[in-house]
């Protein structure tokens, strides 16, 4: 079908800049790009009704590095690599609270656990040994003293089963995810961005003066320039980089009788989280027991995770008492062989904005500015 001479003149005429994916990239961009210029026409085309990829799926927690994740990370990458990626997510979050406000995101600074069972304990012996190490650099990236102490002995308070040690980090916290979203949709449109949604853009060709966009409705609309920021769904878009989408799975609880836990939590390195919202507990992760049929751009649950989080739920988290599934989802994270985003330009005309990993709460805004500045300066 093609468009009407009026549907081309009034919707698509003139505009600036199109950014592909309305995440928390795309938004961070395009609020960006009016902050930058307030007359730049920006419009986002987003293929769902709503920006359904991570943005409005993830778990809500406002954090930067667990021990062990960042011990991890050590091991393979420059100290400088990793801790200057620390503190991109902690001004990312400084950046995200300050646009959306810590009330519309319902911020609670209600601290972090990294959860250690019996396996774990040379893990666990590990971050014990450089605990100093890392506060000494947590306290010149955020400015706070003694960040992340051992509190094994709080272990009886929340009622796990199976748990040895746990490491507590006072600067973690957690946001409502959908009021993010939600809050990000009203400041770009309040300034003028336009979005639509249900445009699924197919290809990009750049062209002389522009780029042009083959989408799944048929149509194909020319822009000067573009920003790509569809994260895990980049592959069939873009050849620069590698984005491998990495599904992962989550559950909600009915409200709980007693929710004994209150923060967010780490458990098995990090490829289990949970927490609390609504006196409910939140889990997900366990891509690490399928890999392969996680590495997909594809929604979806599956029996395998499914149960292996309801199993942690029985026997470590909540052993005490009965719950309910309520519901489960999942997501689709971009994730690389190195945990930094790309942001670069890739053509005269095109510039992205991806693979963001599991963090993007936390750097997502950050790193939507840096693909508006880039996009920017070819203007
Ligand atoms: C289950 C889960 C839990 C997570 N938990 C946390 C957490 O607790 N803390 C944290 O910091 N991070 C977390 N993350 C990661 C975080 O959510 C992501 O890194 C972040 O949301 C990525 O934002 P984005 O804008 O880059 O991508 P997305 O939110 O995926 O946005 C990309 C958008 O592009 C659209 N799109 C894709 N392809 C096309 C196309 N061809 N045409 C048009 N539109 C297109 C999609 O529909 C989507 O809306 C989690 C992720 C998941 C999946």
């Amino acid at each position: 079908m093609n468009l009407s001479y009026w549907e081309k003149e009034s919707f698509f005429k003139n505009i600036d800049i199109a950014i592909i994916g309305s995440g928390i990239v795309g938004l961070s961009a395009a609020i960006r790009l009016k902050e930058l210029s307030p007359k730049l026409e920006v419009m986002i085309l987003e293929r769902g009704s709503l920006p359904i990829g991570a943005s409005t799926r993830n778990a809500g927690f406002a954090c930067f590095g667990s021990m062990t994740e960042l011990l991890d990370d050590l091991k393979t990458q420059s100290e400088d690599v990793v801790f200057s990626l620390v503190e991109k997510r902690w001004k990312g979050l400084l950046k995200l609270r300050n646009r959306v406000g810590d009330a519309n995101l319902r911020y609670q600074e209600l601290g972090g656990y990294e959860l250690f069972r019996k396996e774990d304990v040379s893990d666990f012996q590990q971050c014990a040994d450089q605990i100093d190490f890392f506060n000494k650099k947590l306290n010149s990236i955020i400015g706070e003293k003694g960040v992340y102490k051992i509190a094994s002995r709080n272990i009886p308070n929340f009622g796990f089963e199976k748990i040895e040690h746990l490491i507590h980090n006072q600067a973690e916290g957690q946001i409502h995810t959908g009021e993010m979203m939600k809050t990000l949709l009203r400041i770009a449109q309040a300034k003028g961005v336009k979005i639509l949604n249900g445009i699924f853009v197919k290809k990009l060709n750049d062209v002389e003066d522009g780029v042009e966009l083959e989408t799944g409705s048929g149509w194909n609309l020319k822009f000067k320039k573009v920003l790509v920021a569809t994260n895990g769904f980049s592959k069939t878009l873009i050849k620069q980089g590698e984005v491998v989408p990495a599904r992962n799975q989550v559950l909600i609880t009915k409200p709980l009788q007693n929710n004994p836990i209150q923060g967010t939590f780490h458990y098995d390195k990090g490829y289990f989280y949970f927490r609390n919202i609504d006196n409910r507990i939140l889990l997900g992760g366990g891509r690490n027991l399928a890999r392969e049929e996680e590495e997909t751009p594809e929604f979806g649950t599956t029996e395998i995770i499914q149960n292996a989080l309801i199993a942690l739920l029985k026997n470590v988290i909540l052993p005490n008492q009965k719950f309910e599934i309520e519901s489960t989802w999942s997501g689709i994270l971009g994730v690389g062989n190195t945990k930094k985003p790309i942001v670069q330009t890739i053509s005269k005309n095109v510039s992205v904005a991806v693979r963001l990993g599991g963090m993007g709460v936390a750097i997502g805004s950050l790193v939507g500015e840096e693909g508006a500045e880039l996009i920017f300066k070819k203007i």
